[in-house]
């Protein structure tokens, strides 16, 4: 009955439907800690959830995972809610696990009174040596047996701030000898001595990741929790955690896992983004060669390519390695289709036309984008002296070379067919100017016997006396390998590409860009995309290049 196909975890809420349950209790969550921003990874999970959301008509709530104040902060959650809805989704819900301390404290507390957790007081490696190993048991805590009212004064003690933080953590009492080493009496609460972002000095002990999650996932009635393979040993810790405060809500929550998406030629993970900009090897978290939403924004992706990117990777149950290949292509497949065909020379060489008039300009046409019929044209100021390319011109061209060379034409695109005649060149043999005769009779578009005429080669260019200048910034991949973070004995800052950012500081562009703002989006005709970097202001333009036209990489 489905024509298109599932991916396995539509599958299990198909069949969770099937079994009973009833679509009005689908809920999602997307649940990131604030302590970095959101990378192309996190997307992968946003358009998961959410995608899911708009699927099955469910909300999806926007959760921050905000259990430990020593990393998070309000920047950070700023900016998560800013990359969450640029990629177009809306959230049900903002919660904060914060929101629920003292929930999950008065739990904590049912716990001990049920004799199932209890404080520990010694030191993180004594209680590590005890945990064993996977195949032999753990021995137990010393204070395993602590009475129930012992435990609750030290609880309480431990939440008064009476102790330093690692003298005292409280632990589930679950099972010494589990094959799982997550369900050896585990960590729910330590004690950490930093003000938090919203809750400020009121705890000074924050739940674990595994004691938080899953019961933030109930208070919320979240029906499916989908998270990373990594956690996929927490699904046992998480069902014991919801088996002991299970009330009787009609929805119990579902951990399942997929697989993390990791990109080929850089590194993911917040620590190693926060790395990079502390050690300024990067600008900043939006650096446009981060792998992070807000730097791919700003090097000129669009929401609409992430989100594809997203849907061509898919969902899969096994770790694997996209390639960041398959990102470039869905961002140049969306911009093909909306970006401005505008004309820009980043590396001028200064053109001729003897027999155009000295002083005259004339107005000529650009067409917008040639994939968008509606979209119009654009003027562009046409005259004697033009740049174009230093690469699009040889004196002796040969058979293969398409461009401009001596004796031979080319078509200036939108304007006229040129003929290259002579070269001024300087004492050492740099050429200053390329001279050449236009065929005035065979302007693009004026429909003369001249202007059908096919010649081999098109080439962009800029009328000098009415170009503006740019600043412009190419970026290369800023890891020379695959899987930076992949070597066991190196650091995957050594892998950094030296040569990641070029700058190019006089491009002449048409004079139509003046008016760009920041974010607008261009096709310079013949060298890739761009976009107006935030760094720009009327007297100094700078253009980020989003991606070339084509894949240079490919072999
Ligand atoms: P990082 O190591 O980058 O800090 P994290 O998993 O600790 O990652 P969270 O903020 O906890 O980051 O992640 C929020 C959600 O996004 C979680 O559900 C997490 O599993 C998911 N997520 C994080 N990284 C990826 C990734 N590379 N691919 C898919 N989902 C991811
Ligand atoms: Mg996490
Ligand atoms: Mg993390």
């Amino acid at each position: 009955e489905h024509t298109e196909s599932l991916n396995f975890l539509e599958q299990i809420i198909e069949e969770d439907l099937a079994a009973g349950l009833s679509k009005d209790k689908l809920r999602f969550r997307f649940p990131p800690e604030p302590n970095g921003y959101l990378h192309i990874g996190h997307a992968a999970s946003i358009c998961l959830n959410f995608g899911l959301g708009e699927k099955y008509d469910a909300p999806v709530n926007l959760r921050f995972d905000d259990t430990n104040p020593a990393k998070e902060e309000q920047e950070y959650v700023d900016a998560i809610k800013n990359d969450v809805a640029w990629l177009g989704f809306k959230w049900a819900k903002e919660c904060y696990s914060s929101d629920y301390f003292q929930e999950l404290y008065d739990w904590a507390v049912q716990l001990i009174k049920e004799g199932k957790a209890y404080v520990d007081g010694q030191s993180s490696e004594a209680m590590a040596e005890q945990k064993g190993t996977p195949t032999t048991p753990g021995v137990d805590s010393p204070y395993r047996n602590t009475s129930v009212e012992d435990n609750l004064a030290l609880f309480e003690r431990m939440k008064n701030g009476e102790f330093e933080p690692g003298t005292y953590v409280l632990r589930a009492k679950i099972d010494m000898a589990s094959p799982n080493m997550l369900m050896r009496d585990p960590i729910l609460y330590r004690i950490v001595n930093k003000a938090h972002h919203r809750t400020g000095t009121d705890w000074c002990i924050y739940p674990m990741y595994d004691w938080a999650h899953g019961e933030s996932d109930y208070i919320e009635e979240v029906s499916h929790s989908l998270c990373t393979l990594e956690f996929k040993p927490h699904r046992e810790l998480y069902d014991w955690f919801l088996d002991q405060i299970y009330t009787g809500k009609t929805i119990r929550p579902k951990q399942r896992e997929f697989a993390r998406r990791n990109l080929s030629y850089t590194v993911m993970s917040k620590r190693k983004l926060l790395d990079l900009v502390n050690s300024k090897v990067v600008s900043g978290w939006d650096d446009p060669r981060m792998p992070t939403i807000s730097g791919l924004r700003r090097r000129g992706y669009t929401p609409a390519a992430i989100r594809k990117f997203s849907d061509l990777a898919g969902i899969a149950k096994r770790d694997n390695v996209t390639d960041v290949s398959l990102l470039e292509f869905c961002i140049r497949e969306d911009l093909n289709k909306t970006a401005t065909r505008v004309m820009g020379v980043l590396d001028p060489v200064k053109l001729v036309l003897t027999n155009y008039p000295e002083g005259k300009s004339e107005i000529l046409h650009l067409e917008n984008n040639p994939e968008e019929p509606n979209s119009g044209t654009h003027e562009v100021p046409f005259s004697r002296e033009l740049y174009i390319e230093r690469e699009d011109f040889k004196e002796e061209g040969g058979s293969k070379f398409f461009r401009l060379s001596l004796g031979n034409e080319v078509r200036l695109k939108s304007a006229y067919i040129i003929k290259a005649d002579s070269v001024v060149k300087d004492s050492e043999g740099n050429i200053l100017e390329i001279h050449c005769t236009v065929d005035l009779d065979s302007k693009s578009g004026s429909g003369t016997e001249a202007s059908m005429r096919k010649v081999k080669g098109t080439l962009h260019w800029v009328s000098i006396a009415h170009a503006i200048t740019a600043e412009i910034r190419e970026y290369d991949r800023l890891f020379l390998d695959e899987a930076p973070d992949a070597h066991e004995d190196r650091n995957f800052l050594e892998f950094l590409n030296p040569d990641s950012l070029k700058v190019i500081k006089n491009a002449y562009l048409e004079p139509y860009l003046a008016g760009a703002k920041v974010g607008d989006k261009f096709q310079f005709q013949r060298l890739g995309y761009f976009t107006l970097d935030k760094d720009s202001d009327p007297s100094n333009l700078v253009f980020n290049k989003t991606v070339g036209l084509r894949d240079t990489w490919a072999k």
